[in-house]
């Protein structure tokens, strides 16, 4: 059985994949195209995308996610990012989606950005709280109930 696709043809993405606007390719399979960010956040910051068009992740078949980290790591190999000390170069992984959550280009994307030093690449906020264990319990019974649900 072949795989669905879906192609938006005002999308820049979509456009990228056909080659229909030049991109700095890397790896490409029958899933994924992968090219270099043209606003870097750090050098050789890589983007990863599901050849289908699907705005949000949940747009996306599963096929197509399961292609998606075996690129990345390929590609964090191959760019001398994957060192196996916890110091040293690092890189993040990350996927935004809708607006709020910092997404501009509605075309499923992961970034790959190099951590080398904490002025470029990813600089993250991260407003934690105190935890109160009776709450996060009765929120994760509620949360299991609803992925039974979704089953
Ligand atoms: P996001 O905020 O997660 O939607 O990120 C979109 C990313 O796509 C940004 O980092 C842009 O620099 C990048 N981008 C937009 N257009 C292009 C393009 N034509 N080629 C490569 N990267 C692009
Ligand atoms: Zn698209």
């Amino acid at each position: 059985m072949s795989a669905p696709v879906a192609h938006d043809a005002a999308c820049i993405f979509c456009k990228i994949i056909k080659g229909e606007i030049p991109s700095f390719k890397l790896i490409e399979t029958k899933y994924s195209f992968s090219f270099l960010d043209i606003q870097p956040t750090a050098e050789a910051h890589a983007l990863v995308i599901p050849k289908f068009h699907g705005a949000k992740l949940h747009n996306v078949p599963d096929e197509y996610l399961a292609d998606i980290l075996p690129v990345t790591k390929k590609l964090a190999q191959a760019t001398g990012l994957a060192i196996d000390s916890p110091e040293g170069v690092g890189y993040n992984v990350l996927q935004n989606n809708g607006r709020i959550a910092h997404q501009i280009v509605d075309h499923v994307h992961f970034h790959l950005i190099p951590k080398r030093d904490e002025k470029t690449g990813l600089v993250v906020g991260w407003p934690s709280v105190e935890t109160d264990f009776d709450k996060l319990g009765q929120l994760h019974k509620e949360l299991l109930a609803k992925i039974e649900a979704h089953q």
